[in-house]
């Protein structure tokens, strides 16, 4: 049931969900915004007040809630980003051409039903894998190169908490969602993962090889932090 808080900053709309096995009243804030569960035979003005009496921790909550990203829309003119850049995503009924275009600003992706959101998410990675596989290629021939390493194979990973990773027989995992990133900070992510086919650990060694690649490695790995939210929205 859909229902208003009266504060007196304003009006919160909450859903209220009473439950039969429930003996307390519990407050929950995600992002569809506040649910209130209550017991059934809870008496309203107790809901009320405890309500009133929790705002000022609700409305710290919502407020740090509206600061966080939006969750990803698959729709037509939803904004993607591409190598740091913002780039919008076009759709196009057609039952036939099921392919994608990108011109740079734009992603045309064509789609038998375009409502399909689910569809249009898996066309929508699967152009970011092929862009980032291309592009990682590219960045691993060169900086491999400057260091003096042989890398055995790259394999894109959708790990959930590493954006990349590399194990003794050479072969290099990045993740597929880092083709988002600005190009600076892929750079490092390849550079950090190349360097340990130097040094197998985070020692200063380590480190050395990863400033000789990489000189301002430090910020790129900062902003990476503060990005990550943002990358894995798609
Ligand atoms: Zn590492």
């Amino acid at each position: 049931m859909e229902k208003l808080l009266q504060l007196p900053t304003g009006p919160i709309p909450y859903t209220l969900k009473v439950s039969a096995n429930r003996r307390t009243i519990g407050l929950r804030i995600d992002e569809r915004g506040l649910t209130v569960h209550i017991p059934k035979c809870a008496a309203w003005s107790n809901v009320e007040k405890l309500l009133h009496e929790k705002s000022a921790w609700i409305l710290s909550k919502l407020a740090l809630r509206e600061r966080a990203p939006a969750p990803m829309e698959w729709t037509d003119g939803a904004p993607l980003l591409h190598l740091g850049q913002d780039i919008r995503l076009c759709l196009h009924q057609d039952a036939r051409n099921r392919m994608f275009e990108f011109d740079g600003a734009t992603l045309y992706i064509s789609q038998p039903n375009p409502n399909d959101t689910a569809a249009v998410q898996r066309k929508v990675t699967q152009w970011y894998r092929k862009q980032a596989l291309a592009d990682f290629t590219r960045r691993i021939e060169l900086l491999a190169a400057k260091l003096g390493v042989t890398p055995t194979a790259l394999f894109l990973s959708s790990a959930k908490t590493r954006w990349g990773s590399c194990n003794s027989k050479g072969e290099i995992r990045l993740h597929w969602r880092l083709i988002q990133a600005p190009p600076h900070i892929i750079h490092y992510v390849v550079a950090h993962e190349l360097a340990h086919l130097k040094e197998m650990n985070h020692s200063p060694k380590f480190w050395a090889w990863v400033e000789k690649l990489c000189p301002n490695y430090s910020t790129a790995r900062q902003e990476l932090k503060v990005l990550s939210a943002q990358l894995h929205l798609v």
